[in-house]
């Protein structure tokens, strides 16, 4: 048979091209880096980690990037076995010296009989073969517009602009309210949270105080396309201009007094399972920290747990609720699989263990067996179906693995207790999955 090409050698890419070689499969694996460099990688080492040394929390028990590095490991992942051979201490998570990582990923790859490393930049789609593409946040520009003409230039992102992400069950519903503007649609898709003028007021101020990150240089030149400006950009143009916006108040009845209040921060379901709800046109520059401390002075969300904070960087990925399959091919060009952060799951783990699952994929579909993707109770599964069709395709962005994208647990359980009960749960899964 063909040799699989994998284009990108990064988290993704080195994973996907290991869990193919050691099913059998001759590979070719295309990276750049060596010939050209990216604006964020320093080295021409495969799985360069370009910030943090961290893959997170190593907790699976109660954590879910933990309980996603357990199945990993289950499933013979080259970059977690180098990433436990390279572990530096640091508490509960799982940090690694970051140049003894990389270099062990390259020699593995390097020494393995049936992978071919090339150092090329790849500018188009491969036309026909069984190809992977997994070349990340930074996908060179060449390959981007020939992405972008296979997929239709609107579904492919330049930029993620993030929105906060807060779990469901943290919303105080004594005060906010469901209810569509003008009761539109099914009258109840959206979850409101009412500011009367005073609080209106205090949170443009503090908006406009908040400590801001900065653009790194070469996002710099990037520009913010329109529906992805900053809140607090917004809150710069004028007192007003959020109430005009995002935060615009008519059609909407406070059931408390009955009336319209002075401004509102709406919530809109954000996943499938109606776990995770975003704030509308609340993209954010904001620190952290500081978004944290003011969207829980936001009627309502005083008690709000975050499935992701917003943010804004260059990243190139895909709309892949709409273009992928479950398999991960490109529904347009089924002999195309993306895979990694590419496909709009994000950081180093995350990225590693699609690219681990679109191997594996490869791996099934080249010896005619059939693709049975991973559980939904899962970690993987989670984060898989989230890609492949779980998450709503309008506002498709990034996302980190969290139990908010797994399956709830029927009936009622204590809170404490959910965490420990999904990855028990998730492990039974697994086993069962890797037994079939
Ligand atoms: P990458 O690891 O980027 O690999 C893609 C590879 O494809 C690269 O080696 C690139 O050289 C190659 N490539 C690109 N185009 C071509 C082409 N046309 N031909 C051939 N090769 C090509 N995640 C975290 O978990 N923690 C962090 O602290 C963190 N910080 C980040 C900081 C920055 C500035 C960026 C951009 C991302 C950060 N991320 C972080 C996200 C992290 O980069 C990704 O999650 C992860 O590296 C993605 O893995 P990947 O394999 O999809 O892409």
């Amino acid at each position: 048979t063909d040799k699989v090409h994998i284009i990108g050698g990064g988290l993704a890419g080195s994973e996907a091209a290991w869990q193919l070689a050691q099913a059998g499969i001759a590979v070719r694996l295309s990276e750049m880096r060596g010939v050209e460099a990216t604006p964020a990688h320093h080295t021409s080492d495969l799985a360069e980690l370009v910030c943090s040394n961290s893959f997170r929390s190593d907790d699976a028990e109660n954590n879910a990037v933990g309980l996603l590095h357990a199945e990993m490991r289950a499933m013979g992942s080259l970059i977690l076995a180098q990433a436990d051979a390279h572990r530096v201490p640091a508490g509960s998570a799982l940090a690694v010296d970051r140049d003894g990582f990389s270099a062990g990923v390259t020699a593995a790859i390097e020494a393995h009989p049936l992978i071919e490393l090339v150092r090329e930049r790849v500018d188009a789609l491969p036309a026909d073969g069984p190809t992977i593409v997994a070349t990340g946040p930074l996908t060179a520009a060449a390959l981007a517009g020939s992405i972008g003409a296979a997929t239709g230039e609107t579904e492919l992102a330049f930029f993620d602009a993030i929105a906060p992400i807060v779990h469901r069950d943290t919303i105080d519903m004594d005060v906010a309210w469901f209810q569509s503007r003008w009761n539109k649609g099914e009258g109840k898709d959206y979850i409101n949270c009412p500011l009367d003028k005073e609080q209106y007021l205090a949170f443009h101020a503090a908006l406009l105080a908040a400590e801001k990150t900065e653009f790194r240089e070469w996002e710099r030149d990037t520009p913010y396309f329109d529906g992805c400006i900053p809140i607090e950009v917004m809150a710069e143009r004028g007192v007003d201009t959020m109430r005009y916006g995002p935060m615009k108040p008519v059609g909407l009845d406070d059931p408390r007094t009955g009336r319209w209040p002075y401004a509102v921060v709406q919530l809109r379901q954000d996943n499938a399972l109606g776990t995770l709800w975003n704030i509308v046109g609340f993209q954010t520059k904001l620190k952290h920290a500081e978004q944290v401390r003011l969207f829980r002075t936001i009627p309502g969300l005083e008690k709000a747990e975050f499935a992701r904070l917003g943010g804004l960087h260059r990243n190139t990925f895909l709309n892949s609720p709409r273009l992928l399959d479950a398999a991960l091919r490109l529904k347009s060009a089924p002999h195309i699989r993306f895979a990694g952060q590419i496909t709009g799951c994000e950081g180093y783990v995350e990225s590693a263990a699609i690219g681990l699952i679109a191997g594996r994929f490869t791996a099934a579909e080249l010896a005619g067996r059939a693709i049975v993707p991973p559980p939904a109770e899962t970690a993987l599964g989670a984060l898989l179906g989230h890609i492949t069709g779980g998450a709503e395709a309008d506002t498709y962005q990034p996302m980190n693995v969290n139990f908010g994208l797994f399956p709830p647990i029927p009936g009622r359980t204590r809170k404490a207790e959910r965490k420990g009960m999904m990855a028990a749960r998730a492990r039974d899964a697994l086993a069962a999955w890797m037994a079939d």
